[in-house]
Order: C-alpha cells, then sequence, then structure tokens
C-alpha cells in the first residue's frame, strides 16, 4: 500500500465550499455512508480528501491489532482481537491518527478483502490470513480516486462490505472477519465518466 502523499492542509484550500462540507459531514457522521466528490481535473478533489485527514481527531485503536479495532467497541473486533480477549490478553489501547487509504483503480479482490499468506502456508504450515485495503482503512477513510474506473467486481465487493458493516473472507477453509472502513470517499472526473458511459453503450 502507497503511503498517501503529503497533504496540503485542509484549511489552506479556498472555495469549494460543499465539498468540504459533505466530507467534513461524513467524518463526524460516517452512517451517511461516503462521500463521491464529481468535477473537473484540478479542483482539489483528490487533495481535500488526503488533507481531511489532518483536521481529524486521533483515535484509539487496539494495541497489536492490524486492522485497528476500537477498544471500546468489543462487539465489532476482529476474529484476531476476540481470540486475544477470550485466551485472557490485556486489550491495551493505542492512540493513532487517522488514516487516509487509496484503494487502486487495478486493485484485484485478493487485494481488497485480503487473502491467505501463502509464504507463511508454505513455509510454516500455518494458515494466516493477509489484511488486504479494506482491512488498511478499517477504522479510517478508504478513499478511491476516479472510482468510475474501477471494475464492477471490486465495486460489488466494496459495497457488500459498506451493507454489512464488515468485511468476511473465506479462503481455503478458514474465515477471517473483520470492520470495514468507517468513512469512504470517491471522486470521479467529468471526461473520464463520460468515456465510460460511451463505452458502456457502444
Ligand atoms: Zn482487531
Amino acid at each position: 500500500m502507497t503511503p498517501p502523499r503529503s497533504a496540503l492542509p485542509f484549511t489552506a484550500l479556498v472555495g469549494q465550499e460543499a465539498m468540504k462540507s459533505a466530507l467534513i459531514l461524513n467524518a463526524i457522521n460516517p452512517a451517511i455512508g461516503g462521500v463521491l466528490i464529481r468535477g473537473e481535473r484540478g479542483t482539489a478533489k483528490s487533495t481535500a480528501v488526503r488533507a481531511l485527514a489532518g483536521v481529524l481527531p486521533e483515535i484509539d485503536v487496539v494495541e497489536g491489532c492490524r486492522y485497528r479495532c476500537d477498544p471500546a467497541d468489543p462487539q465489532r473486533w476482529c476474529d484476531d482481537c476476540r481470540l486475544r480477549a477470550a485466551g485472557g490478553d490485556e486489550m491495551r489501547a493505542r492512540r493513532v491518527p487517522l488514516r487516509v487509504v487509496e484503494l487502486p483503480i487495478n486493485a484485484s479482490e485478493d487485494r481488497v478483502v485480503g487473502t491467505l499468506d501463502t509464504e507463511a502456508a508454505i513455509k510454516e504450515g500455518r494458515k494466516v490470513f493477509e489484511p488486504g485495503v479494506l482491512a488498511d482503512a478499517n477504522h479510517g477513510i478508504l478513499y478511491v480516486d476516479e472510482v468510475n474506473l474501477l471494475d464492477d467486481h471490486i465495486v460489488d465487493v466494496l459495497l457488500d462490505a459498506a451493507a454489512m458493516g464488515r468485511n468476511t473472507v473465506e479462503r481455503e477453509g478458514i474465515s477471517f472477519a473483520h470492520r470495514r472502513p468507517a468513512h469512504r470517499a470517491g471522486t470521479r472526473e467529468h471526461h473520464r465518466a463520460r468515456r465510460r458511459e460511451s463505452r458502456d453503450s457502444s
């Protein structure tokens, strides 16, 4: 996963009041379900999303959890945290900045939802789950630039995770579940949208 490029401060963005309000409202209340920003190239769509993380408060996550589970919400912990808690582990909290995770347009389903770590399986004979982009973005912002170029199948996967509130993966006889990202943001550009629509209708 490529970390987001260093962002301009959110407050440095001039104009675009509707876009900024939508992003802030969605950050305050993730139940809104996400933001789709549509506009011409160069209208600071991506800059605004990347800058958003800088104005949001830090969050508490379970120390040692790769899925950044919320220590105060055991009902929605990932399977790893549930196992640790059941085994008597002390589930300490750690304060971290909220992340903006970009979903690459060409990402495969395994890259999005996660898959089995084949290296661990072959070398150590263990079944280990390798987290995907949805896990990286858990408790943060999942960002898709030019969402209209995303493969329809990947869109379905994202919508499923959004609807269920969890990402559940079943591979080779093992199943793993964790919470899906709280916030989602996507952008689409007018000219790209037109290109795809004309391709679809041809
Ligand atoms: Zn966890």
